[in-house]
């Protein structure tokens, strides 16, 4: 069965096919012939996983689904949540100004407060109809990077109960755990089910 998924990235498509088993096969916006940025301006990360399924089905008339992911960190009200890929002044929202951002927002916050999460939220569309899935894993936030693997607040993303960082781990043990692979975990399940 062949589903859109709502990314151009091909590290998340990997990595979210393999969760999905070969049963469901993931498509790109751009091998559908969709090659426009999709829209993303909701302030939350629900009402932009929601608006991307939409644009995209509204596009295609085909099933599909789309994420959404922010860094959620307590000592910052929520910060940067939904603005997590655009997270430092000016133009250099590349990932290493985000965290560099970041740990001098929080240069002040003393070491048992440093708690954040992640959290993905997942929106469907199959058949006309919406749903949607969450997922999310606790953690603290270093004062310093550690690591070089995986990408964005990685480095500085200490999970709960774990002696290493997202970026010391390789994909199999991050997916396990992480925001993402839960939430995938999720709409496996439901995929599954439906269609068994
Ligand atoms: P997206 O919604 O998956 O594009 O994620 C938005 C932003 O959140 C990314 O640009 C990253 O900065 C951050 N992010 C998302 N997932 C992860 C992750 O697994 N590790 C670290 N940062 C992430």
């Amino acid at each position: 069965m062949k589903i859109i998924f709502a990314t151009n990235n091909a590290h998340k498509l990997s990595e979210v096919q393999e969760m999905l088993g070969e049963r469901f096969r993931l498509v790109t916006p751009r091998e559908c012939g969709v090659t426009e940025e999709i829209p993303e301006e909701e302030p939350t990360l629900e009402g932009n996983a929601l608006e991307k399924a939409r644009y995209l089905y509204r596009r295609t008339g085909a099933d599909c689904f789309a994420d959404d992911t922010g860094l959620e960190v307590d000592a910052l009200g929520g910060a940067p949540g939904v603005r997590s890929a655009r997270y430092a002044p000016g133009e250099g929202h590349d990932f290493a100004a985000n965290t560099a951002f970041l740990l001098k927002n929080m240069e002040q916050v003393p070491d048992g407060e440093r708690t954040a999460r992640f959290r993905t939220v997942i929106a469907l569309i199959l058949g006309g109809r919406e749903y949607l899935f969450e997922g999310e894993v606790r953690g603290v936030i270093l004062r310093a990077p550690d690591g070089e693997g995986g990408f964005g607040y990685d480095p500085v993303f200490l999970p709960d109960g774990c002696d290493r960082t997202f970026a010391r781990m390789d994909t199999h043990a991050k997916n396990a755990i992480s925001h993402r692979g839960r939430a995938v975990a999720r709409l496996a399940a439901f995929l599954k089910e439906r269609f068994a």
